[in-house]
Protein backbone atom coordinates (compact mmCIF):
# COMPACT_ATOMS: atom_id res chain seq x y z
CA UNK A 1 0.00 0.00 0.00
CA UNK A 2 1.21 3.06 -1.23
CA UNK A 3 1.51 5.42 2.24
CA UNK A 4 1.17 8.90 0.34
CA UNK A 5 -1.63 7.70 -1.68
CA UNK A 6 -4.38 9.85 0.00
CA UNK A 7 -1.84 12.78 0.01
CA UNK A 8 -0.91 12.49 -3.48
CA UNK A 9 -4.67 12.33 -4.26
CA UNK A 10 -5.69 15.41 -2.26
CA UNK A 11 -3.03 17.15 -3.64
CA UNK A 12 -4.13 16.26 -7.37
CA UNK A 13 -7.30 17.19 -6.19
CA UNK A 14 -5.95 20.70 -5.22
CA UNK A 15 -3.64 21.44 -8.30
CA UNK A 16 -6.89 19.96 -11.16
CA UNK A 17 -9.65 21.70 -10.09
CA UNK A 18 -11.30 18.57 -8.39
CA UNK A 19 -11.49 19.76 -4.65
CA UNK A 20 -10.59 23.08 -2.68
CA UNK A 21 -10.36 23.21 1.34
CA UNK A 22 -13.06 25.31 2.53
CA UNK A 23 -13.46 28.97 3.06
CA UNK A 24 -9.72 28.43 2.12
CA UNK A 25 -9.05 32.59 1.49
CA UNK A 26 -10.05 32.70 5.30
CA UNK A 27 -8.05 30.08 6.53
CA UNK A 28 -10.83 27.47 5.92
CA UNK A 29 -13.64 26.36 7.72
CA UNK A 30 -12.71 22.78 9.61
CA UNK A 31 -14.53 20.01 8.55
CA UNK A 32 -15.87 21.94 5.07
CA UNK A 33 -14.55 21.21 1.29
CA UNK A 34 -15.35 22.88 -2.06
CA UNK A 35 -15.75 21.11 -5.30
CA UNK A 36 -13.90 22.82 -8.24
CA UNK A 37 -15.10 22.64 -11.49
CA UNK A 38 -13.79 18.75 -12.55
CA UNK A 39 -14.91 17.75 -8.79
CA UNK A 40 -18.65 18.88 -9.58
CA UNK A 41 -18.82 17.30 -12.82
CA UNK A 42 -17.04 14.10 -11.06
CA UNK A 43 -19.27 14.07 -8.09
CA UNK A 44 -22.65 14.78 -10.53
CA UNK A 45 -21.54 11.73 -13.30
CA UNK A 46 -20.99 9.75 -9.70
CA UNK A 47 -24.57 10.90 -8.39
CA UNK A 48 -26.45 10.38 -12.02
CA UNK A 49 -24.82 6.74 -11.89
CA UNK A 50 -26.74 5.84 -8.59
CA UNK A 51 -29.56 7.24 -9.79
CA UNK A 52 -29.75 5.34 -13.00
CA UNK A 53 -28.70 2.00 -11.04
CA UNK A 54 -31.08 2.30 -8.18
CA UNK A 55 -33.97 3.93 -9.55
CA UNK A 56 -34.58 4.47 -13.20
CA UNK A 57 -33.35 1.66 -14.31
CA UNK A 58 -34.98 -0.41 -11.52
CA UNK A 59 -39.27 -1.21 -11.39
CA UNK A 60 -41.23 0.28 -8.68
CA UNK A 61 -38.78 2.92 -7.10
CA UNK A 62 -40.08 6.40 -6.89
CA UNK A 63 -37.36 9.21 -5.88
CA UNK A 64 -37.77 11.78 -3.27
CA UNK A 65 -36.33 15.46 -2.54
CA UNK A 66 -36.94 16.83 0.87
CA UNK A 67 -35.96 19.95 2.63
CA UNK A 68 -32.66 20.03 4.82
CA UNK A 69 -34.45 21.92 7.19
CA UNK A 70 -37.08 19.61 8.98
CA UNK A 71 -40.08 19.97 12.47
CA UNK A 72 -37.67 19.49 14.97
CA UNK A 73 -40.21 16.37 16.18
CA UNK A 74 -38.86 14.51 13.39
CA UNK A 75 -35.57 14.09 15.22
CA UNK A 76 -37.72 13.52 18.65
CA UNK A 77 -39.04 10.56 16.79
CA UNK A 78 -36.47 9.37 14.97
CA UNK A 79 -34.35 9.05 18.12
CA UNK A 80 -31.75 11.50 17.21
CA UNK A 81 -32.04 14.53 19.55
CA UNK A 82 -32.09 12.02 22.76
CA UNK A 83 -29.02 9.60 21.52
CA UNK A 84 -27.25 10.97 18.24
CA UNK A 85 -24.24 11.86 20.82
CA UNK A 86 -20.36 10.97 20.47
CA UNK A 87 -18.42 10.02 23.69
CA UNK A 88 -15.97 12.97 24.24
CA UNK A 89 -12.99 13.49 26.41
CA UNK A 90 -11.45 17.17 26.34
CA UNK A 91 -7.54 17.31 26.63
CA UNK A 92 -7.23 19.45 29.95
CA UNK A 93 -3.92 21.85 28.49
CA UNK A 94 -5.37 23.08 25.27
CA UNK A 95 -8.76 21.96 25.32
CA UNK A 96 -9.34 19.93 22.27
CA UNK A 97 -12.02 17.43 22.27
CA UNK A 98 -11.53 13.80 20.49
CA UNK A 99 -14.08 11.26 20.61
CA UNK A 100 -13.50 8.75 23.14
CA UNK A 101 -14.01 5.63 21.33
CA UNK A 102 -11.16 6.56 18.53
CA UNK A 103 -7.84 5.69 20.13
CA UNK A 104 -5.58 6.46 17.29
CA UNK A 105 -6.56 10.31 17.45
CA UNK A 106 -6.09 10.07 21.08
CA UNK A 107 -2.78 8.75 20.72
CA UNK A 108 -1.85 10.79 18.30
CA UNK A 109 -2.91 14.14 20.37
CA UNK A 110 -0.22 12.80 22.95
CA UNK A 111 2.48 12.41 20.36
CA UNK A 112 2.38 15.93 19.70
CA UNK A 113 2.58 16.78 23.92
CA UNK A 114 5.15 14.22 24.13
CA UNK A 115 7.16 16.00 21.43
CA UNK A 116 6.93 19.32 23.56
CA UNK A 117 7.68 17.14 26.71
CA UNK A 118 4.21 17.84 27.51
CA UNK A 119 2.06 15.11 29.63
CA UNK A 120 -1.60 15.11 28.61
CA UNK A 121 -4.75 14.61 31.33
CA UNK A 122 -7.91 14.05 30.00
CA UNK A 123 -11.23 14.72 31.27
CA UNK A 124 -14.09 12.06 31.73
CA UNK A 125 -16.14 10.99 28.67
CA UNK A 126 -18.91 13.58 27.90
CA UNK A 127 -21.85 12.42 25.07
CA UNK A 128 -21.97 15.61 22.74
CA UNK A 129 -25.29 15.58 20.48
CA UNK A 130 -23.77 15.37 16.98
CA UNK A 131 -26.87 17.66 15.43
CA UNK A 132 -25.88 21.20 13.78
CA UNK A 133 -28.52 23.44 15.12
CA UNK A 134 -29.90 26.26 13.06
CA UNK A 135 -32.39 29.52 14.31
CA UNK A 136 -35.53 29.97 12.36
CA UNK A 137 -37.21 32.79 12.42
CA UNK A 138 -36.89 36.71 11.95
CA UNK A 139 -38.35 37.98 15.30
CA UNK A 140 -35.30 37.90 18.04
CA UNK A 141 -36.64 36.16 20.68
CA UNK A 142 -38.99 33.90 19.05
CA UNK A 143 -36.44 31.73 16.99
CA UNK A 144 -37.41 28.19 16.57
CA UNK A 145 -34.10 25.76 16.97
CA UNK A 146 -34.20 23.42 13.84
CA UNK A 147 -31.15 21.08 12.98
CA UNK A 148 -29.39 20.20 9.87
CA UNK A 149 -30.58 16.83 8.85
CA UNK A 150 -28.19 14.48 10.44
CA UNK A 151 -28.94 12.23 7.80
CA UNK A 152 -31.28 12.02 4.98
CA UNK A 153 -33.63 8.81 5.53
CA UNK A 154 -36.38 10.82 7.43
CA UNK A 155 -36.98 13.14 4.80
CA UNK A 156 -38.34 9.57 3.25
CA UNK A 157 -39.92 8.15 6.13
CA UNK A 158 -42.06 11.75 6.76
CA UNK A 159 -43.17 10.83 3.19
CA UNK A 160 -44.29 7.62 2.99
CA UNK A 161 -47.95 9.10 3.11
CA UNK A 162 -47.11 11.30 0.61
CA UNK A 163 -45.81 9.03 -1.94
CA UNK A 164 -48.20 6.33 -1.03
CA UNK A 165 -51.34 8.25 -2.13
CA UNK A 166 -50.10 10.08 -5.40
CA UNK A 167 -48.03 6.97 -6.33
CA UNK A 168 -50.35 3.69 -5.51
CA UNK A 169 -46.92 1.75 -5.37
CA UNK A 170 -47.14 -1.73 -4.82
CA UNK A 171 -45.09 -3.60 -1.97
CA UNK A 172 -42.40 -4.46 -2.50
CA UNK A 173 -41.73 -0.54 -3.60
CA UNK A 174 -38.43 1.78 -2.91
CA UNK A 175 -38.42 5.55 -2.29
CA UNK A 176 -34.79 6.89 -3.29
CA UNK A 177 -32.99 10.60 -1.98
CA UNK A 178 -29.71 11.94 -2.29
CA UNK A 179 -28.77 15.16 -0.35
CA UNK A 180 -26.76 16.69 1.88
CA UNK A 181 -26.82 16.29 5.51
CA UNK A 182 -24.82 17.99 8.36
CA UNK A 183 -23.02 16.84 11.54
CA UNK A 184 -20.81 18.26 14.28
CA UNK A 185 -18.20 15.97 13.78
CA UNK A 186 -15.38 16.24 16.20
CA UNK A 187 -12.76 15.00 14.40
CA UNK A 188 -13.35 15.35 10.69
CA UNK A 189 -10.49 13.69 8.66
CA UNK A 190 -8.87 11.53 6.04
CA UNK A 191 -10.10 14.75 3.69
CA UNK A 192 -13.65 14.43 2.59
CA UNK A 193 -13.98 10.87 3.58
CA UNK A 194 -15.41 12.47 7.25
CA UNK A 195 -16.72 15.71 6.74
CA UNK A 196 -19.18 17.95 8.54
CA UNK A 197 -21.38 18.56 5.23
CA UNK A 198 -21.46 15.71 3.42
CA UNK A 199 -23.78 14.16 0.68
CA UNK A 200 -25.55 10.73 1.27
CA UNK A 201 -27.25 8.23 -1.59
CA UNK A 202 -29.63 6.53 -0.10
CA UNK A 203 -32.83 4.20 -0.81
CA UNK A 204 -35.05 2.83 1.55
CA UNK A 205 -37.34 -0.72 0.35
CA UNK A 206 -40.51 -0.89 1.77
CA UNK A 207 -41.30 -4.81 2.58
CA UNK A 208 -44.25 -6.96 3.80
CA UNK A 209 -43.29 -7.17 7.62
CA UNK A 210 -41.80 -10.90 7.94
CA UNK A 211 -38.41 -11.99 7.75
CA UNK A 212 -38.52 -14.02 4.66
CA UNK A 213 -39.42 -11.01 2.64
CA UNK A 214 -36.99 -8.99 4.57
CA UNK A 215 -34.02 -10.93 4.09
CA UNK A 216 -34.73 -11.80 0.26
CA UNK A 217 -34.40 -7.77 -0.38
CA UNK A 218 -31.74 -7.21 2.43
CA UNK A 219 -29.30 -9.63 0.13
CA UNK A 220 -31.05 -8.81 -2.79
CA UNK A 221 -29.70 -5.00 -1.54
CA UNK A 222 -26.23 -6.20 -0.83
CA UNK A 223 -25.50 -7.60 -4.09
CA UNK A 224 -26.87 -4.74 -5.94
CA UNK A 225 -24.52 -2.35 -4.28
CA UNK A 226 -21.77 -4.00 -4.31
CA UNK A 227 -22.08 -4.80 -8.25
CA UNK A 228 -22.58 -0.82 -8.29
CA UNK A 229 -18.82 -0.17 -7.36
CA UNK A 230 -17.63 -2.80 -8.97
CA UNK A 231 -19.23 -2.04 -12.51
CA UNK A 232 -17.57 1.58 -12.18
CA UNK A 233 -14.15 -0.22 -11.81
CA UNK A 234 -13.36 -0.74 -8.39
CA UNK A 235 -10.98 -3.04 -7.88
CA UNK A 236 -12.60 -6.48 -6.30
CA UNK A 237 -9.79 -7.09 -4.09
CA UNK A 238 -9.61 -3.48 -2.89
CA UNK A 239 -13.82 -4.21 -1.67
CA UNK A 240 -15.19 -6.66 0.99
CA UNK A 241 -18.14 -6.92 3.23
CA UNK A 242 -18.27 -7.05 7.38
CA UNK A 243 -21.46 -7.44 9.08
CA UNK A 244 -21.80 -4.97 12.28
CA UNK A 245 -20.99 -6.76 15.43
CA UNK A 246 -23.80 -6.84 17.88
CA UNK A 247 -22.86 -4.02 19.89
CA UNK A 248 -22.10 -1.92 16.68
CA UNK A 249 -25.94 -2.02 15.68
CA UNK A 250 -28.92 0.68 16.42
CA UNK A 251 -31.07 -1.17 18.51
CA UNK A 252 -33.94 -1.62 16.17
CA UNK A 253 -31.22 -2.76 13.35
CA UNK A 254 -32.38 -6.66 12.55
CA UNK A 255 -29.03 -6.93 10.47
CA UNK A 256 -26.65 -4.81 9.50
CA UNK A 257 -23.62 -4.84 7.14
CA UNK A 258 -20.94 -2.20 5.55
CA UNK A 259 -19.53 -2.52 2.26
CA UNK A 260 -16.23 -1.32 3.14
CA UNK A 261 -13.21 -0.08 0.53
CA UNK A 262 -9.18 -0.45 1.80
CA UNK A 263 -8.44 2.92 1.94
CA UNK A 264 -4.64 3.87 2.65
CA UNK A 265 -5.64 4.14 6.14
CA UNK A 266 -7.04 0.56 6.74
CA UNK A 267 -10.28 -0.64 5.52
CA UNK A 268 -12.94 1.51 6.06
CA UNK A 269 -17.03 2.27 5.77
CA UNK A 270 -18.29 2.83 2.08
CA UNK A 271 -22.06 2.35 2.92
CA UNK A 272 -23.82 0.46 5.21
CA UNK A 273 -26.98 -2.22 4.09
CA UNK A 274 -29.30 -2.06 7.02
CA UNK A 275 -32.90 -4.34 8.19
CA UNK A 276 -34.84 -1.44 10.32
CA UNK A 277 -37.92 -3.49 10.66
CA UNK A 278 -40.72 -0.96 11.33
CA UNK A 279 -38.52 1.31 13.95
CA UNK A 280 -39.26 4.27 11.51
CA UNK A 281 -42.42 3.98 10.23
CA UNK A 282 -44.06 3.12 13.57
CA UNK A 283 -42.13 6.08 15.34
CA UNK A 284 -43.17 8.52 12.98
CA UNK A 285 -46.42 7.30 13.65
CA UNK A 286 -46.43 7.49 17.10
CA UNK A 287 -45.10 10.67 17.39
CA UNK A 288 -47.30 12.68 14.25
CA UNK A 289 -50.01 10.98 15.17
CA UNK A 290 -50.94 9.78 11.70
CA UNK A 291 -51.81 6.39 10.15
CA UNK A 292 -48.65 4.86 8.08
CA UNK A 293 -50.21 1.90 7.63
CA UNK A 294 -50.23 0.18 4.04
CA UNK A 295 -52.86 -1.86 2.97
CA UNK A 296 -52.36 -4.89 0.76
CA UNK A 297 -55.12 -5.13 -1.71
CA UNK A 298 -54.71 -8.79 -2.66
CA UNK A 299 -54.16 -10.14 1.01
CA UNK A 300 -56.81 -7.85 2.51
CA UNK A 301 -54.07 -7.02 5.02
CA UNK A 302 -53.15 -3.57 6.74
CA UNK A 303 -49.68 -2.86 8.03
CA UNK A 304 -46.97 -0.89 9.17
CA UNK A 305 -44.09 -2.12 6.18
CA UNK A 306 -40.33 -3.03 7.09
CA UNK A 307 -37.86 -0.95 5.71
CA UNK A 308 -34.40 -2.12 4.76
CA UNK A 309 -32.26 0.44 3.43
CA UNK A 310 -28.94 1.50 1.42
CA UNK A 311 -26.81 4.55 2.69
CA UNK A 312 -24.10 5.19 1.06
CA UNK A 313 -21.58 8.77 1.32
CA UNK A 314 -21.53 10.77 -2.44
CA UNK A 315 -17.94 11.85 -1.30
CA UNK A 316 -16.66 9.42 0.70
CA UNK A 317 -17.52 7.03 -2.60
CA UNK A 318 -15.60 9.61 -4.79
CA UNK A 319 -12.81 9.54 -2.83
CA UNK A 320 -12.86 5.67 -3.38
CA UNK A 321 -13.16 5.81 -6.53
CA UNK A 322 -10.00 8.87 -7.06
CA UNK A 323 -7.74 6.56 -5.08
CA UNK A 324 -8.52 3.22 -7.02
CA UNK A 325 -8.04 5.20 -10.41
CA UNK A 326 -4.95 6.92 -9.42
CA UNK A 327 -1.89 5.40 -11.18
CA UNK A 328 2.11 7.02 -11.78
CA UNK A 329 3.34 5.59 -15.12
CA UNK A 330 7.20 6.14 -16.07
CA UNK A 331 6.65 9.53 -17.51
CA UNK A 332 3.16 9.72 -16.72
CA UNK A 333 0.17 10.09 -13.98
CA UNK A 334 -3.24 8.67 -14.98
CA UNK A 335 -6.89 8.86 -13.25
CA UNK A 336 -8.16 5.49 -14.89
CA UNK A 337 -11.82 6.74 -13.55
CA UNK A 338 -14.55 4.52 -15.39
CA UNK A 339 -15.78 6.62 -18.26
CA UNK A 340 -19.39 7.00 -17.01
CA UNK A 341 -17.75 8.96 -13.67
CA UNK A 342 -14.90 11.19 -15.91
CA UNK A 343 -15.70 14.77 -15.98
CA UNK A 344 -14.80 14.78 -19.74
CA UNK A 345 -15.78 11.82 -21.85
CA UNK A 346 -13.21 13.12 -24.54
CA UNK A 347 -11.19 15.95 -25.49
CA UNK A 348 -10.71 17.49 -28.88
CA UNK A 349 -7.31 18.88 -29.98
CA UNK A 350 -6.19 20.80 -33.21
CA UNK A 351 -2.89 19.42 -34.49
CA UNK A 352 -1.51 23.05 -34.38
CA UNK A 353 -3.19 25.86 -32.80
CA UNK A 354 -2.14 28.38 -36.02
CA UNK A 355 -4.32 26.41 -38.50
CA UNK A 356 -7.53 27.73 -39.00
CA UNK A 357 -8.53 25.24 -41.30
CA UNK A 358 -7.69 22.83 -38.68
CA UNK A 359 -9.12 24.96 -35.50
CA UNK A 360 -12.48 24.99 -37.65
CA UNK A 361 -12.79 21.55 -38.43
CA UNK A 362 -12.42 20.67 -34.61
CA UNK A 363 -14.81 23.20 -33.40
CA UNK A 364 -17.19 21.82 -35.56
CA UNK A 365 -17.15 18.02 -33.90
CA UNK A 366 -16.41 19.28 -30.11
CA UNK A 367 -19.97 21.20 -30.70
CA UNK A 368 -21.27 17.69 -32.58
CA UNK A 369 -19.94 15.36 -29.86
CA UNK A 370 -21.61 18.44 -27.27
CA UNK A 371 -24.93 18.27 -29.00
CA UNK A 372 -25.05 14.50 -28.52
CA UNK A 373 -24.98 14.73 -24.89
CA UNK A 374 -21.48 14.55 -24.38
CA UNK A 375 -19.14 16.56 -22.15
CA UNK A 376 -16.10 17.52 -24.09
CA UNK A 377 -12.82 19.33 -23.16
CA UNK A 378 -11.25 21.51 -25.77
CA UNK A 379 -7.53 21.86 -25.77
CA UNK A 380 -5.16 23.94 -28.19
CA UNK A 381 -2.21 25.03 -25.52
CA UNK A 382 1.16 23.71 -26.20
CA UNK A 383 2.44 20.63 -27.83
CA UNK A 384 0.34 17.15 -28.35
CA UNK A 385 2.26 15.14 -25.83
CA UNK A 386 1.48 18.24 -23.23
CA UNK A 387 -1.99 17.96 -23.47
CA UNK A 388 -2.18 13.84 -23.44
CA UNK A 389 -0.79 14.53 -20.37
CA UNK A 390 -3.05 17.00 -18.71
CA UNK A 391 -5.82 14.91 -19.89
CA UNK A 392 -4.70 11.73 -18.69
CA UNK A 393 -4.58 13.44 -14.73
CA UNK A 394 -7.94 14.69 -15.38
CA UNK A 395 -9.27 11.11 -16.22
CA UNK A 396 -10.16 12.08 -19.92
CA UNK A 397 -10.60 8.70 -21.54
CA UNK A 398 -10.37 9.98 -25.26
CA UNK A 399 -8.47 12.60 -27.22
CA UNK A 400 -9.23 13.06 -30.41
CA UNK A 401 -6.74 15.11 -32.96
CA UNK A 402 -7.76 16.82 -35.80
CA UNK A 403 -4.77 16.93 -38.39
CA UNK A 404 -4.12 17.60 -41.89
CA UNK A 405 -5.69 13.88 -43.25
CA UNK A 406 -8.58 15.18 -40.87
CA UNK A 407 -9.18 17.62 -44.10
CA UNK A 408 -8.75 15.33 -46.85
CA UNK A 409 -10.62 12.44 -45.40
CA UNK A 410 -12.72 13.42 -42.67
CA UNK A 411 -10.97 11.07 -40.52
CA UNK A 412 -8.97 11.61 -36.72
CA UNK A 413 -6.49 9.81 -34.47
CA UNK A 414 -8.40 9.15 -31.14
CA UNK A 415 -5.84 7.80 -28.36
CA UNK A 416 -6.87 5.65 -25.29
CA UNK A 417 -5.67 7.09 -21.92
CA UNK A 418 -5.28 3.76 -20.49
CA UNK A 419 -3.05 1.71 -23.29
CA UNK A 420 -1.95 5.53 -25.05
CA UNK A 421 -2.63 3.84 -28.16
CA UNK A 422 -4.23 5.23 -31.25
CA UNK A 423 -6.38 4.64 -34.02
CA UNK A 424 -7.60 6.51 -36.46
CA UNK A 425 -11.78 6.55 -36.66
CA UNK A 426 -14.02 8.76 -39.26
CA UNK A 427 -15.77 11.56 -37.57
CA UNK A 428 -19.19 9.97 -38.09
CA UNK A 429 -18.07 7.24 -35.69
CA UNK A 430 -16.73 9.09 -33.08
CA UNK A 431 -20.26 9.62 -30.83
CA UNK A 432 -21.30 6.03 -31.34
CA UNK A 433 -17.76 4.92 -30.00
CA UNK A 434 -17.74 7.09 -27.28
CA UNK A 435 -21.26 6.26 -25.77
CA UNK A 436 -20.26 2.56 -26.21
CA UNK A 437 -18.09 2.74 -23.39
CA UNK A 438 -20.16 5.35 -21.17
CA UNK A 439 -22.98 2.11 -20.35
CA UNK A 440 -23.06 0.04 -17.25
CA UNK A 441 -24.44 -3.89 -17.96
CA UNK A 442 -26.86 -4.00 -14.87
ZN1 LIG B 1 -3.89 18.96 24.04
Amino acid sequence: MDNNLLEKVVSLCKRRGFIFPGSEIYGGLRGTWDYGPLGTELKFNLKQSWWEYMVQDRENVFGMNASIMMNPKVWEASGHVASFTDPLVECKTCHERFRADKAEDIKEHEQTHAKKKEKVEWTEPKQFNILVEAKLGVVEGEKTTVFLRGEITQGVHVNFKNVLDSMRPKIPFGIAQIGKAFRNEITPRNFIFRSREFEQMEMQTYVKPNEKEAMGMFNEMKDLRMKWYLDLGIKKSKLRFREHAPDERAHYAQAAWDIEYETPWGWDEAEGIHHRGDWDLSRHSEFSGQDLSYFDSETNERFIPWVIETSGGVDRALLFFLLNAYYEEKDRLILKLHPKLAPYKAAVFPLLANKPQLIEKARRILKDLKRTGLNVAWDDRGNIGKRYYSQDEIGTPYCITVDFQTLEDDTVTVRDRDTAKQERLPIGELSKFIQKVLLLDN
